[in-house]
């Protein structure tokens, strides 16, 4: 039994992360390494540590650094939502700019950059205090990176799991959604020559972002944010 297989077991809402031919099973089977420490089989079965939950070995709530043995069974739980909103804020990663976007116009603080590398998500990650969104798994395996997997390809569902994850209170249009800032009220007088014509006379609530200067009039915004929010209670 010595060179018995480390069994590494997962939640069902982990599944997705196996191999196909290991879904059905729930499971994955890894070759003893005596080096391994339960968070490396945990990470080589596909879950970043970023996504585990409670960890069991043989049945015995366990720790990361723990050393499986030949036969082992390690039980990997889900991240219990919601989970804590991070202190920073968010940060995306460059594919998730559609998101980024909808999380500000619900008020989050969603920073994005269109053109950041691994390593330079992971520092602004860490310096700020900031919870990383990503979908690459890799990035998520690098050693210090605090992040949440993003599950689904649409924005739709990639927001409905962002939202249910982190649960976190919203301040509907607070935000500028092109550059993050906070908005501020600004008279109609101020920003009257800004406007296409028919905006002044629609709508007569303006604001405006104290970081890039984008006016926003409320009509129009509003409608798209309470159609969002709406979808989210
Ligand atoms: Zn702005």
């Amino acid at each position: 039994m010595d060179d018995a297989p480390v069994t590494v077991r997962v939640a069902p809402e982990l599944v997705f992360l196996l191999r196909p031919r290991d879904r059905p099973a729930r499971e994955r089977r890894l070759g003893h390494d005596a080096d391994a420490t339960v968070g490396h089989v945990v990470q080589a079965a596909g879950v970043p540590l970023t996504e585990a939950g409670g960890l069991r070995l043989d049945g015995v709530p366990t720790v990361v650094g723990a050393r499986p043995g030949p036969g082992s069974v390690v039980a990997v739980a889900a991240v219990p939502r919601p989970q804590p909103v991070p202190r920073g804020g968010f940060l995306l990663d460059v594919g998730l700019g559609t998101l980024a976007r909808r999380l500000r116009l619900l008020g989050l603080d969603a920073a994005w950059s269109n053109d950041a590398d691994d390593a330079d998500l992971a520092a602004r990650a860490a310096a700020e205090e900031r919870v990383l969104l990503t979908q690459d798994r890799g990035l998520l395996m690098r050693r210090g990176v605090g992040g949440a997997l993003v599950r689904g390809s649409r924005p739709d569902d990639q927001l409905a799991d962002v939202l249910d994850r982190f649960a976190p209170s919203l301040a509907p249009l607070t935000r500028c959604t092109a550059c993050g800032g906070r908005l501020e009220a600004v008279p109609t007088a101020e920003v009257a020559d800004r406007l296409p014509p028919g905006t002044r006379r629609t709508f007569d609530e303006f604001s405006r972002c104290v970081a890039c200067a984008h006016v926003y009039w409320h009509g129009a915004h509003a409608r798209r944010i309470e159609a969002l929010v709406a979808r989210h209670r």
